[in-house]
């Protein structure tokens, strides 16, 4: 699994609430930032469920 985020996010910080391990906020583009390549299997549920509840669709996933 990739992900990316798009530069719809809105810098809500959902995600980096719900995922820390995998999301990481960015203050100078005061957006969300992907920490790792590959995303590791175990946290790929908590990815999606980040997808499915971002407010601006920004969450992008490649299976
Ligand atoms: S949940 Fe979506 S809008 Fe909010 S910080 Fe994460 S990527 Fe950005």
């Amino acid at each position: 699994m990739k992900v990316t985020i798009t530069e719809n996010c809105m810098g809500d910080r959902n995600c980096n609430d719900l995922c820390p391990e995998v999301f990481e906020f960015d203050e100078d583009t005061l957006r969300s930032t992907v920490r790792f390549d590959e995303i590791p299997e175990k946290y790929h549920d908590i990815v999606r469920r980040a997808a499915d509840e971002c407010g601006a669709d920004a969450i992008v996933i490649e299976e």
